[in-house]
């Protein structure tokens, strides 16, 4: 592979990857405060039996790897749920031990 054939295909991977990345993103704490909360009752909380408030201890959302509101935040945002914040003492189906 020549060497201008072989930084267009980095260059293509990376637009590749940087595309379905960027769904990923997540609201910084700025824009979770102007968010609406999640309710049990939307659609797509509902097929992932989202409540607000977990029956086990263990699993929240505040212990969920999707989860991104800040350690003393009643609510944050969650990479599943864009466009919403979710409460720190909810869960759903999704729920994934935070890493760390
Ligand atoms: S994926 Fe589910 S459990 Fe995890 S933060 Fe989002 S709503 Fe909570």
């Amino acid at each position: 592979m020549n060497r201008q054939r072989r930084r267009f295909s980095g260059a293509f991977a990376t637009g590749v990857l940087a595309v379905p990345l960027g769904g990923l993103i997540v609201p910084c704490a700025t824009w979770a405060a102007d968010l609406p909360k999640l309710s049990p009752d939307d659609p797509a909380a509902k097929s992932l039996m989202y409540v607000h408030e977990s029956a086990d201890a263990d699993r929240r959302c505040s212990g969920c790897q999707f989860y991104s509101g800040a350690a003393d935040a009643d609510w944050g945002p969650c990479v599943i749920f864009p466009e919403k914040v979710v409460s720190a003492r909810g869960a759903c189906n999704s729920w994934y031990k935070k890493a760390g």
